[in-house]
């Protein structure tokens, strides 16, 4: 399941589109800060863990004010924070529960790159840094019922409903895009 998804460029283009509604919407309400003017700043960024045929590849989106010069960078399913590693591999890995198998293990390094210890970070994010979150407490009331923080992420993940795997995946990114953006940092 993991290496279909994750290597699956329809999927990739797919959250890229989201990526695109969310950036055009943030653009449509001007700066943060002042409310001036946006225009496209698009930076190249490392995605690892998604296929490199991403259109545009691998590419955030972000703009600049035209009149206090500082960025804004919209909400994305790709890139979920800061983090190095792209939104979906984060999640899809992280929610495998502690009965993951050595073999399972041994594919995420393979395909991925993705280390045990790397595995374990990623759940200890999930159930002790996310969960103590304003945007975890406010928005799990809107799920019912609340996953609880010890089930994090797959609880969450589970609270989905689609057709297939890759759409219950890009719906729950879509629900925690908004977690840290949109964020603007530095002037540009
Ligand atoms: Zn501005």
């Amino acid at each position: 399941m993991i290496s279909e998804i994750v290597g699956n460029s329809l999927f990739a283009a797919f959250l890229a589109s989201i990526d695109g509604d969310l950036a055009a919407r943030a653009k449509s309400k001007g700066c943060a800060h002042c409310g001036g003017v946006l225009h496209s700043a698009t930076y190249a960024r490392k995605l690892r863990g998604l296929p490199d045929s991403t259109d545009p590849p691998n590419r955030r989106h972000s703009f600049c004010c035209q009149t206090c010069r500082r960025r804004t960078t919209p909400a994305s399913v790709r890139f979920l924070g800061r983090r190095a590693y792209a939104g979906t591999v984060v999640v899809l890995m992280s929610a495998m529960g502690e009965g993951v198998t050595n073999r399972r293990i041994e594919e995420l390094r393979r395909v991925l790159g993705v280390h045990r210890r790397t595995l374990q970070r990623w759940r200890h994010w999930w159930r002790a840094v996310f969960a103590a979150t304003p945007f975890w407490s406010v928005a799990r009331g809107n799920l019912m019922p609340p996953p609880d923080a010890t089930a994090l992420p797959g609880g969450l993940l589970e609270r989905f409903i689609g057709p297939d795997d890759p759409t219950r995946l890009a719906q729950c990114l879509r629900f925690l895009a908004p977690l840290y953006s949109p964020y603007s940092d530095h002037a540009c």
